[in-house]
């Protein structure tokens, strides 16, 4: 998603209470940053932040972190979080910044689970590296999640969903679970919160995908 520049976005996000100016200074400390000891769960590519506010509200005892690359849509997650309905969470925060650099702002067992919500397909296979469920991004994530942390992934896009399902093998890690129509599997569907993107493409009929996948697990080489 990349929305038209907005020249207040800098202005606000930098000023705004719940945006983690320089996420590299809370490595290792991110306890500190919420208060308590509570679970941490991020969504790398949050967008507009809808999932993760709803997350957040419905789950007060686990903090959450959005990652968002642009300012500009970090600007709307924040603008919506200013709303009355989000305005009292206690348990977000938002961090503009790349998910390539993911380790560099969380310590290792720091992270509990990570959501990628309709990330984008990169479809040339040249670019397949800066998909966020290469075994690249995989091996990223393994170091933050805790020994038996997840990744869970949405998208409507089957193409990057069978890519994403070889790559999690290939990393060594577990597949949990998956299906390839996510709003008729009762089970998965449980508590299912939508994203923007899955509002959108299931409205136009696109069966929406889904994968949980657990972290390798330190001395399961093979
Ligand atoms: N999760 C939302 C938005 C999906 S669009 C939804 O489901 O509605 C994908 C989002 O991921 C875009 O906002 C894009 O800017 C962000 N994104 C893509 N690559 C990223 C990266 N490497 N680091 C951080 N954010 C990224």
């Amino acid at each position: 998603m990349r929305l038209r520049n907005i020249p207040r976005a800098e202005g606000t996000i930098s000023a705004h209470p719940a945006v983690i100016k320089r996420p590299e200074d809370q490595r290792g400390c991110w306890k500190q940053v919420f208060g308590n000891k509570h679970p941490i769960r991020i969504e790398i590519g949050m967008g507009k932040g809808r999932f993760l506010l709803n997350m957040a509200k419905q789950n007060p005892g686990i903090n959450f972190v959005g990652v968002e690359r642009y300012s500009s849509v970090l600007l709307r997650a924040i603008e919506k979080y200013d709303t009355e309905e989000f305005n009292e969470l206690k348990n977000i925060r938002f961090v503009c910044m790349d998910a390539r650099k993911i380790d560099e702002v969380f310590a290792p067992d720091e992270v509990d689970r990570i959501y990628l919500n309709f990330s984008d397909p990169w479809p040339k296979a040249r670019h397949a590296k800066r998909r966020l469920t290469s075994v690249e991004f995989l091996e990223r994530y393994e170091n933050v999640l805790v020994p038996y942390g997840t990744v869970e992934f949405k998208t409507d896009n089957t193409e990057l969903f069978n890519f994403s399902l070889e790559q999690v093998k290939e990393a060594g890690w577990t597949l949990q679970s998956f299906t390839y129509d996510l709003h008729h599997n009762e089970e998965m569907n449980k508590g299912n919160i939508m994203t923007e993107y899955e509002e959108k493409f299931s409205k136009k009929g696109n069966p929406i995908n889904k994968m949980i996948a657990v972290r390798k697990q330190e001395g399961t080489e093979l």
